[in-house]
């Protein structure tokens, strides 16, 4: 796809009301506010889950404590992290979906995925690595490039099965949230700042510092 297309399809997704005017289930309790952040050069990108209230407000992604820590993980200052032109970021769910009746985010909206997702992934074939944060992103990603794991697989299972997603082109690098709330999970599994850090940070370097 070109530039122009490439700016177009993101000109389309900053427009779409697909989950206030035709949701699949109950509508988006607010306005729709797509966050997304891509280029056509990036050779990082980053999937999350959605976007919280946090992010819709400020249309920023990872504004936030789980953005330092993520930031901290991948090596890279702010500056570096926002710097579209090198580093994207597409979540699983554009809008923010709400909170549940527990006030826990809403899992993604399903209609992301059926409407934009496979154009606008096909769109950046530049990308050479994906961030996969959470269970959404991975079962995604994963099975698009045919390495599908199993439905109900723990997010800890998949960050430790990371090094057999290395050489899927393009590379997935299943991460758990940086939120401070796994902050026990981390503490749990040393492996993945001892062995999964270090990797993640020599890949960010490659792709982005050199
Ligand atoms: S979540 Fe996705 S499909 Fe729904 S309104 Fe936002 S951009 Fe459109």
């Amino acid at each position: 796809m070109s530039r122009a297309g490439l700016a177009a399809l993101v000109d389309a997704i900053g427009a779409c009301r697909l989950c206030a005017e035709r949701p699949d289930g109950p509508p988006l309790p607010h306005e729709p506010r797509p966050v997304v952040r891509v280029s056509a050069t990036a050779k990082l990108l980053i999937a999350g889950q959605a976007p919280g209230l946090r992010v819709h407000r400020s249309g920023l992604p990872f504004d936030d404590p789980s953005g330092d820590r993520l930031r901290a993980w991948m090596g890279v200052d702010r500056a570096t992290f926002y710097d579209v032109a090198r580093i994207g970021v597409a979540a699983m769910s554009f809008c923010f979906p709400g909170y549940d009746a527990q006030g826990s985010d809403l899992p993604p909206r399903r209609e992301c995925a059926r409407q934009w997702h496979d154009a606008l992934f096909a769109a950046l074939p530049q990308a050479e690595t994906i961030l996969a944060v959470g269970k959404y992103a991975q079962t995604y990603h994963l099975r698009r490039l045919g390495c599908a794991i199993p439905a109900g697989a723990s997010v800890a299972a998949t960050v430790g099965r990371w090094r057999e997603f290395w050489d899927l082109e393009p590379r997935v690098i299943p991460l758990p949230h940086p939120s401070w709330r796994n902050s026990a999970w981390l503490k749990r599994n040393p492996w993945f700042e001892a062995e999964a850090l270090p990797a993640l940070r020599a890949e960010v370097a490659r792709l982005v510092l050199t």
